[in-house]
């Protein structure tokens, strides 16, 4: 996955300003920067959740250009293209409708079309890889924050994307229930998902992440191998966020 020379201005507010990032097959990327730095439009952007004013993007086998005289890609490929970045954000926003193996089924069954029954074995091996075998009849209401973000985290992997976006995922969360959300996103990393965490869990960036990027004002300040950028950061803006931590 890989984005190139990104700009997205809101209203002459320049929110990311030539953002580039290349994460590998089967790598992990950790973004990190202060509130307002844009870390969150960053991640839009790579989903085309925000549409971008210049650069390009390009995920799996498809890419696109944007900025003058660049095509827009219509409504069909966007929707294609989405299916294949999987999202998980802060608030799981689960269809509070369905119980957690027909959150899980949606997208497959809708989307792609899959056969219910192909669709219920996937869907019910997902919820088993998220530890929450026992729950595929559950509705929502009757999960744990901990336990929605893991169905939310199920439902993303259903569509096989090409690349996991992570949003604060646990920000949400009681403190407790953090470590099962980490350590499912943990056991994907080790599993050769491709993924971009947004987080302030430092010590799991430093941890799960091969390489983090600090933002500052929409622009990369610094970005190099996990432990070496927070251990030692070289970048005085870096060093002046990481102290927050400690
Ligand atoms: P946080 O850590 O608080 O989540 P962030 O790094 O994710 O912050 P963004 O949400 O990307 O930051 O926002 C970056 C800037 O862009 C902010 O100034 C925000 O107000 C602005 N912004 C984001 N989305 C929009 C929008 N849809 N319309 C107008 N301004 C926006
Ligand atoms: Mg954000």
């Amino acid at each position: 996955m890989a984005i190139a020379h990104l700009a997205k201005s809101f209203g002459g507010h320049a929110v990311l300003k030539d953002v580039s990032l290349t994460v590998p097959a089967g790598g992990v990327v950790a973004l990190i920067g202060p509130s307002g730095s844009g870390k969150s439009t960053l991640l839009r952007c790579i989903n085309l959740l925000v549409v971008p004013d210049a650069g390009e993007v390009r995920v799996g086998g498809d890419a696109f250009r944007f900025g003058p005289g660049a095509r827009l890609p219509g409504t069909k490929a966007l929707a294609r293209f989405r299916a294949g970045t999987g999202m998980v954000f802060q608030h799981f926003n689960l269809f509070p409708h369905l119980t957690a193996l027909q959150n899980v089924m949606e997208g497959p069954v809708t989307v792609r079309r899959r056969p219910k029954a192909e669709a219920e074995a996937q869907g019910r091996a997902l919820l088993a890889k998220v530890g929450l075998a026992d729950k595929a009849e559950q509705y929502p209401s009757r999960l744990s924050g901990g336990q929605k973000q893991r169905v939310a985290i199920a439902r993303a992997l259903a569509m096989e994307p090409d690349v996991m976006l992570f949003d604060e995922a646990t920000s949400a969360l009681d403190p407790e229930l953090v470590g099962e959300v980490l350590g499912v996103m943990r056991a994907l990393a080790a599993d050769g998902m491709t993924m971009v965490i947004v987080t302030h869990e430092i010590a799991f960036a430093r941890e799960v992440a091969d390489r983090v990027v600090f933002l500052r004002d929409g622009v990369v300040v610094e970005e190099g191998p996990a432990r070496s950028l927070i251990d030692a950061p070289r970048h005085p803006d870096t060093r002046a966020f990481l102290a927050h931590f400690h």
